[in-house]
């Protein structure tokens, strides 16, 4: 049994108040209240100097690739290497403050020994849901076919080029362990050689792969930019469009509808734009990201307008796009139009919820996975990036970081 004092209490549903106790049994949260009486000898951590929130949820990032514009570059050095840098960025995170993540496609697809790894207490890291290896079309986003040098195969992706193809690399998918099944619905940023305004899978061949999905209770999330490749995947039957460039008002009425989640990753344009070519990064990607930045910053506010439930997602690990400094997204949603406190709530229990985790939320019964910030996130979101301000962070009821 352990108790929290307070001296400010973020929900994450998008309530605040001052002076607050939590107590934590058995890594969840047992009660929450002005006071909670237990015996002298519990153990209290005292953050009445700081704001206690829900630990960061960011539902799309690649644990494995460290945002160098050059993703070729460690794809060489194997499948070592890339495990032990996912070990090494799955710290980083947890000492960000992010307490769950979503893997949306790791290098050799080691995002799955990783989640083991962390779960057995072997290397420290946040909970992980995990989507395995990505379906694409040939030729497709992420298909190193696209003009890529011949060593490198397949990275994180899948291609399926029918429905029946689509269903048995669902199946094995599942099979091997996967947490949820991404598909890529249109042509993306970084992938050479595709075109981020035209779909990717078909209606068809994602409808197959959602129906397996559903079948053993997983969900399924759709790289998808341009809008063909999002009404697609919405009418496949979609949990969630990841990116989400080109929406109109028939994608916003559709998501609503359907109840499909928006994972925005602001980040992963914002890093490309600003680094630019001079920074490294591909000449076709930095052309693509300008392109569409003007559009997706128009979409965000469209679905935020609309009442459409977005999630956080960084896309961390693409180029300058680093693990630990995930919190910048929230900014950058505060930028495009959230309040912070709704930056906050995307943050913590939207996102956990489309990740199907009982926490994002410090209410009893919820996984006590939080953290302790010097400051007030829900007037300036950006405490949440300095490290130095993370005072603590706890996953499971287990203090993971306590900086004093
Ligand atoms: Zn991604």
């Amino acid at each position: 049994m352990l108790k929290i004092v307070a001296g400010r209490l973020i929900d994450g549903l998008g309530e605040k108040h001052e002076s607050m106790e939590i107590l934590i049994e058995d890594g969840r949260i047992s009660a929450v209240d002005e006071k909670v009486d237990v015996d002298p000898d519990v153990r209290t951590l005292d953050f009445s100097s700081c704001t206690v929130m829900p630990g960061l949820v960011d539902a799309h990032l690649h644990i494995t690739s460290d945002g160098d514009p050059d993703l070729l570059k460690k794809v060489r050095r194997g499948i070592p290497y890339t495990a032990l840098q996912g070990a090494a960025l799955a710290k980083k995170t947890l000492h960000a403050g992010v307490t769950a993540i979503r893997d949306a496609g790791a290098g050799f697809n080691t995002a799955l020994d990783l989640k083991s790894a962390v779960q057995e207490g072997l290397v420290p890291g946040p909970r992980m849901v995990v989507s395995g290896q990505g379906l694409s079309i040939s030729g497709g986003h992420g298909d190193p076919a696209n003009g890529w040098p011949p060593e490198v195969q397949f990275q994180g992706r899948r291609p399926v080029d029918s429905p029946d193809e689509a269903r048995r690399a669902a199946r094995e998918e599942l099979a091997s362990g996967a947490d949820c099944i991404k598909m890529a619905a249109t042509g993306g940023v970084m992938s050479m050689g595709t075109d981020h305004t035209t779909r990717g899978l078909t209606e068809e061949e994602m409808r197959a792969a959602v129906r397996e999905a559903r079948n053993r209770k997983k969900k399924t999330l759709a790289h998808a930019q341009g809008t063909k490749g999002i009404k697609n995947a919405i009418r496949a039957g979609i949990d969630s469009i990841e990116h989400g460039f080109w929406l109109d008002d028939e994608a916003v009425e559709m998501m609503l509808e359907n109840d499909v989640y928006l994972v925005p990753t602001l980040a992963a344009v914002h890093h490309i734009v600003e680094a630019g070519t001079e920074g490294g990064v591909p000449p076709h990607a930095v052309e693509k990201a300008e392109f569409g930045q003007k559009a997706h910053l128009e979409s965000f506010r469209m679905a935020l307008e609309a009442g459409v439930n977005i999630a956080m997602g960084t896309d961390a690990g693409t180029p300058f796009n680093l693990h630990g400094k995930n919190a910048l997204e929230l900014e950058l949603m505060v930028n495009a139009g959230m309040t912070p406190m709704q930056a906050i709530v995307a943050s913590t229990a939207t996102a956990a919820k489309l990740l199907d985790l009982p926490a994002g939320v410090v209410c009893e019964d919820y996984l006590a996975d939080l953290l302790a910030v010097e400051g007030d996130p829900s007037e300036d979101v950006s405490c949440l990036q300095d490290e130095e301000q993370i005072k603590m962070v706890m996953v499971d009821g287990q203090v993971q970081v306590h900086r004093q």
